[in-house]
Order: structure tokens, then C-alpha cells, then sequence
């Protein structure tokens, strides 16, 4: 059996999600209503997909995907393969570590977030839809709601907050081939945005605006719904396939992981590979220690507060409980922007909370981080994207530590976007002229 590269066939990729609530030991504090203003929740019913927000609140462990999605998995390239990183153990100079990375970085847009941009853009389809809206911030997700629109002959609308919208320029253009309807937030399509312009014209936007942007854009649009690609618990659930299929590659090969490592923003990729593993944890049937990696200008796990707070700077959505840094709170600009939220999803933040997730936050400016990525390029040749590079970066210090201690562990770091858009931040980050 190689070693090397572990794949599983077409058609054993799992056609189930995974639903780690029923097995919490705690029930999942539920989303509450603030004490002032209008109905959040009806505001979500009116402005969300119904099946995504079925699925928020299921009670079911299993959640059988239809079929079109499970296709729609394989279109996009599931299953992805699990590497044994050989060549970066040999470079670290590992006798007793054995390290392994999950491939997610090999989606069509270059991160896992297409796992539930397929899954939202099949159901607001079904449901009738003729338009996806969204926000993006780092681009992401607009990448990967574009994509996913356009393989369901849906319209999509991406508000990109407009600092960001300027100078990443080549995703800018991809997600316009796919077709999808780019605005630099604060833009003139809505009147939110309209006021904000009449009052600075060079308004560089922030992700609280575009959010506001596209809940106004699909409340005025008819056959528009609103799409998030983290944070909610129905997000996490569609990112499950993620470890279900690793877990089926650990079992191939006969091992298993001691750690699973991810990056953390709000937690899709981290809860998408390691939720699965967590149930095992939580039946009793796996031992296994999870790291949230994570950046200091958004430690949310690290340093944030267990309290309800809303999950946007607008204050549109109910509150939930989270680690928070406050919404309001103002984070410096780093490359991997994708780590710049100010809360961990609320089934993170009650692992976290009991103890079975651990996390640890690295310096804002991120020559470590960019440091790993270089080393990840020079050992395994993958670029990666920055935001992984984090999880790399943890992957590589825990495991010369357990090497120090003469312990015989195995390391799984999940690779959650690759970097082939990302260059400028590399060339700017390692000096290279
Ligand atoms: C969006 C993104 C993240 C952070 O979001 P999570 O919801 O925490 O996973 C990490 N890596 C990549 C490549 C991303 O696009």
C-alpha cells in the first residue's frame, strides 16, 4: 500500500453530513433574540435558505446529502486526497512524528469553502431562488459562491469589501468569469451604501458594511436569498466531509491521528476536519488532541469572552454564544484575512469551552507563519494559502516538540486553500525582490 498519497475511490466519497450536536455533552446554547430592535430570526427566515436553516437547528447525526450534491462533490474533485508528509519529516528531521495533510487546497477555487457553496446554491435552487447574495472579505467565499451559482445557472451578487476589492485583482477576475456580479462595498446598489458615499466617496468599506449591503440587496430583490460560508452550525456540517473522508483514509492505511491541526477564523475548515474525529472522541472510541491556529489580530478562541454577541458588525443577525472579541472590535490587516473574524462558530467556541479544543494565536507579522508556508513549498512543492499556513505552522511545532520529548505521535494538518492568488503576499512577506 503506498503511503504516500492515500485516496479513496468515487464511490465510497460519504453521501452523509455529520451533525456532531446530538453528541455534545452540553446542549448547544441556542441563538437568542436581542433585547431591542426588530425579529432577528424572522428576519433570517425571510432573508435564507429554509433548508440551511432547518439543518442549523437539526437533531439528527446524520443528514443524508442528495444526490446532485454528492455529484456536485465529485465534479469538484472529492475525494480529495490525504498526503503523508515524508519529505517535510525528513526536512524536520522526524524519527518519531509522523505528519499527514488533508488536500483542500485542491477545490476549483482554491479552498474548502465550495463544500457548502455547492450545498447552498443546489438547495436556494430547489427552493427557487434565482440569485445568491453574498459579502466577501479576503474573496474566498465570493470565489467559491460564484462558482457555485454558476454550476446551478444561478445569478450571484458579491458585495467585496472595497480595500480588498482594489488590490487582489486577479480573484476579482476569476470570480467575474464564473459569471458572478462583483460590487466594491460601499457600492450604489444599495442606499446604505449610496449614504455612505455621499459622505466619503473613498470609503474603503468593511465587512460590516457589505454584509448590511447584501441583507438590503436581497430584501429588495425578488428571487434573492443571502449565503454565509462560515460560523453557522449548518456551514460546519456541509465542511464535515472533509474529515468523514480522512477518516475513511486513516482506516485504509491503519492509523490514526494523535492531533488534528487547523487554521481558525470562524471555523468551517477547523470544525469541517475535525468534527468528525471530535464524535469518536466524545463515544469514547478515539484519543486525539485538536488545535485551532490562529492569528493575534483575531484570537477569538485565544482571548475572546464566552458570551452571546452577534455574528455581524450590523447586528442583523440573533445572538449567539460564541468566543468573542466584541463585533465591534477593529482588527489589524494581515495577509491571511480570512483568519480576521472577531468569533469562533458557536459549536467551536462550546468545544473550546469544555476543554476538547485547544488554540494558540501567532504574531501579526506572520514571518513565522510565511517562514512555515516556504518550508511546506520547499519540502512537499504545494503552495498553500496563508490562511493554511497557520495550521502548517502549528503542525510543525507541535510535532519538533513531541519530537524533543521522544514521543511517537501523528500530526494531521488540514490544508485548507491553496496560494496561486496569494503571491503578492508571499514575494511582500519572505523579501523576495
Ligand atoms: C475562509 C478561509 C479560512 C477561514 O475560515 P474558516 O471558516 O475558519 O475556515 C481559512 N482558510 C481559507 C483558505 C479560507 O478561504
Amino acid at each position: 500500500m503506498n503511503k504516500n498519497q492515500i485516496l479513496i475511490p468515487v464511490d465510497e466519497l460519504p453521501n452523509k453530513w455529520y451533525n456532531i450536536i446530538p453528541d455534545l455533552p452540553e446542549p448547544l446554547p441556542p441563538p437568542k433574540e436581542p433585547e431591542s430592535g426588530p425579529s432577528r430570526m424572522e428576519f433570517l427566515q425571510k432573508t435564507m435558505i429554509h433548508e440551511c436553516l432547518r439543518q442549523e437547528s437539526s437533531t439528527e447525526n446524520w443528514i443524508r446529502m442528495p444526490d446532485e450534491i454528492w455529484e456536485l462533490y465529485v465534479q469538484a474533485g472529492r475525494p480529495r486526497p490525504l498526503y503523508r508528509a515524508l519529505r517535510l519529516e525528513r526536512r524536520l528531521g522526524l524519527k518519531r512524528v509522523r505528519l499527514y495533510y488533508k488536500r483542500e487546497d485542491l477545490s476549483p477555487t482554491g479552498s474548502h469553502k465550495v463544500n457548502t457553496a455547492l450545498a447552498q446554491a443546489y438547495y436556494a435552487a430547489k427552493e427557487g431562488k434565482t440569485t445568491l447574495v453574498t459579502e466577501t472579505g479576503a474573496g474566498q467565499w465570493g470565489t467559491a459562491l460564484a462558482y457555485a451559482a454558476s454550476l446551478m445557472n444561478l445569478d450571484c451578487v458579491i458585495f467585496w469589501v472595497k480595500s480588498v476589492y482594489d488590490w487582489k485583482v486577479d480573484r476579482r477576475t476569476l470570480m467575474k468569469v464564473y459569471g458572478g456580479k462583483v460590487y466594491a462595498s460601499p457600492s450604489k446598489e444599495t442606499k446604505i451604501g449610496e449614504e455612505i458615499l455621499a459622505k466619503n466617496p473613498n470609503h474603503p468599506g468593511s465587512l460590516g458594511i457589505a454584509v448590511s449591503e447584501g441583507l438590503e440587496y436581497t430584501a429588495e430583490h425578488e428571487g434573492s436569498i443571502y449565503c454565509l460560508g462560515s460560523v453557522l452550525n449548518h456551514v460546519l456540517m456541509h465542511q464535515t466531509i472533509i474529515g468523514l473522508e480522512t477518516k475513511k483514509q486513516f482506516e485504509l492505511i491503519d492509523d490514526k491521528p494523535d492531533l488534528i491541526v487547523g487554521c481558525l477564523g470562524g471555523g468551517s475548515n477547523f470544525g469541517g476536519v475535525s468534527l468528525p474525529f471530535i464524535g469518536d472522541v466524545l463515544k469514547g472510541k478515539l484519543e486525539c488532541e485538536f488545535l485551532a491556529a490562529q492569528s493575534e489580530a483575531a484570537p477569538n478562541l485565544v482571548k475572546g469572552e464566552y458570551r452571546y454577541d452577534f455574528a455581524d458588525v450590523g447586528e442583523h443577525t440573533p445572538l449567539l454564544k460564541m468566543y468573542t472579541l466584541g463585533h465591534k472590535i477593529e482588527m489589524p490587516p494581515i495577509k491571511a484575512d480570512g483568519l480576521r473574524y472577531h468569533a469562533a462558530a458557536p459549536i467551536i467556541s462550546l468545544l473550546r469551552h469544555l476543554g476538547i479544543v485547544k488554540a494558540i494565536a501567532y504574531p501579526v507579522d506572520e514571518k513565522a507563519i510565511f517562514e512555515a508556508a516556504r518550508i511546506f513549498l520547499q519540502s512537499e512543492g504545494w503552495l498553500i494559502a496563508p490562511e493554511s499556513s497557520y495550521a502548517v505552522r502549528a503542525g510543525i511545532d507541535k510535532a519538533l516538540e513531541y519530537e524533543k520529548a521522544g514521543e511517537e505521535k501523528v500530526i494531521l494538518m488540514n490544508i485548507s486553500g491553496h496560494g496561486f492568488l496569494d503571491l503578492q503576499a508571499y514575494k511582500e512577506k519572505l523579501g523576495i525582490p
